[in-house]
């Protein structure tokens, strides 16, 4: 039964350690015990704790001015961030609009597209397409693209939209094909659900350039995207990315559709962006797309009380400013180089690992019952669960990925560390690991 506090937890009747502080990539609970954070909170604490420039930048801002509202002021914190966001971003993806938090993101990524047809007059294009095991958020039309069954399943009756194409997983390959000689049947489906439902009918589709929440980094093969683009443009049908957990330097590069050199025409954001230090998300959109709107009805209709209030933009540009004084997305592709070849070695060492994968700081494990047929636990036994628990009791901390599909796709956790990590830090990491891992089986 519930104790004393409170705070709505995740888990109503469990305990959890109450956090002190903050340093580097180490957490400390009141008892005085270190947690090494192995997946950056959730995928969000890229540039570690306690960081002081961004810390004096808070401050600072909140001398001068912390809320404007968005229809009053422009702030000069909100127009720096953005125009450090458009000197980041690929092609002419140069028009943020602040929200404060990924599912915000994807909800107002989505508005704009099908807003973009509205104002050209093709107003049944208007659905969104997505991809089975995926993850846009939390809110209604965020969840609605999303193909994670337990965050769906008690929804389903107000969710919109389902997703309508298998995702590009080639551990467990939908379609029991191949990489390359597939000629990558799962990019070729988009088209296929583009005839069914008419193009027409359709305003944009929407993913995650690597697979995050529901499966733990999942990498689409070679020229995966640019297939998905050129179909797209084919059918006059938006490409967003949903760069919220891998955007922001998480993968390696500036963001992770850079790894297959394409453009998206819409962008989601969050996680990295204010790094923990404060909410802070944007959806950003091509020069294009605003240019339509601007000609048309003026008035992108979405936004909320917080959006690029100025507090928050000083503390995301001083995140950002740090990344490029610290050269932090170099970093992590040095250090994600490091623990995926020390997660490689774990697999040799556990049966009980079927596959590592991920780009950078983005890794993801999956956990078989057995390697040879790769048959999954049954998720009733909890095994993502427990290997969290052990390595939380051994001081480290590993994001849960299992997506709830029972026997479709494993259990799987996330490893993605602070871009700040130290070599000795990734060993330490990958010590403990080992250590809980062993303890498990
Ligand atoms: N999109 C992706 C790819 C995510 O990983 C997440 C969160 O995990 C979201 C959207 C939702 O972000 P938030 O939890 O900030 O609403």
């Amino acid at each position: 039964m519930m104790g004393k506090s409170h705070v709505i937890k995740p888990l109503l009747n469990k305990e959890y350690p109450t956090v002190s502080y903050g340093r580097g990539v180490y957490l400390y609970d009141i008892e005085g015990k270190a947690y090494l954070d192995g997946c950056s909170g959730a995928v969000t604490a890229n540039i570690g704790h306690g960081v002081q420039s961004v810390i004096d930048a808070m401050n600072e801002q909140a001398k001068k001015v912390s809320f404007t509202y968005r229809s009053q002021f422009t702030s000069e914190a909100a127009e720096a961030l953005a125009a450090k966001l458009a000197s980041w971003t690929p092609g002419d993806l140069d028009y943020v609009f602040f929200v404060n938090s990924g599912s915000e993101a994807t909800e107002t990524a989505m508005k704009i597209a099908i807003q973009y047809w509205q104002e050209q007059g093709r107003i049944n294009k208007n659905k969104i397409l997505s991809r089975w095991m995926s993850y846009h958020g939390i809110t209604l039309g965020a969840l609605s693209m999303s193909g994670h069954i337990l965050r769906r399943k008690r929804f389903i009756p107000l969710l919109e939209e389902y997703p309508s194409i298998e995702p590009p997983y080639c551990y467990r390959c939908p379609f029991n094909s191949t990489y390359p000689s597939c000629d990558l049947l799962c990019a070729n489906q988009l088209e296929q659900a583009i005839h069914r439902i008419g193009a027409d009918n359709i305003a944009a589709f929407i993913a995650e350039p690597i697979i995050g929440a529901s499966a733990g980094a999942v990498t689409p093969p070679p020229y995966y995207y640019q297939r998905i683009k050129e179909i797209c443009e084919r059918h006059d049908i938006l490409f967003i990315a949903d760069e919220v957990m891998t955007g922001n330097g998480r993968t390696g590069k500036p963001f992770g559709i850079n790894h297959w050199d394409v453009v998206p025409d819409l962008m989601a954001l969050g996680k990295g962006m204010g790094a923990g230090y404060t909410p802070m998300a944007a959806a950003i959109a091509s020069k294009r797309i605003i240019d339509v709107i601007a000609a048309g009805s003026q008035s992108i209709m979405s936004g909320h009380t917080f959006s690029a209030n100025p507090q928050s933009a000083a503390v995301s540009l001083a995140v950002m400013q740090y990344m490029e004084d610290n050269q932090l997305i170099a970093k992590s592709e040095e250090r994600g180089l490091q623990l995926l070849s020390g997660l490689q070695t774990l697999m040799q060492k556990y049966e009980i690992i079927g596959d590592v994968r991920g780009k950078g700081l983005l890794c993801g494990i999956e956990f078989v019952k057995n390697r040879t047929t790769k048959e999954t636990f049954p998720l009733s036994l909890g095994v993502t669960e427990r290997v969290i628990a052990k390595a939380m009791n051994n001081g480290l901390l590993i994001y849960n990925a299992s997506g709830g599909i029972d026997g479709q796709a494993g259990d799987s956790v996330i490893v993605a560390p602070p871009f700040t990590i130290s070599e000795e830090e990734v060993n330490e990491l990958l010590f403990i690991l080992d250590q809980s891992i062993r303890e498990l089986i």
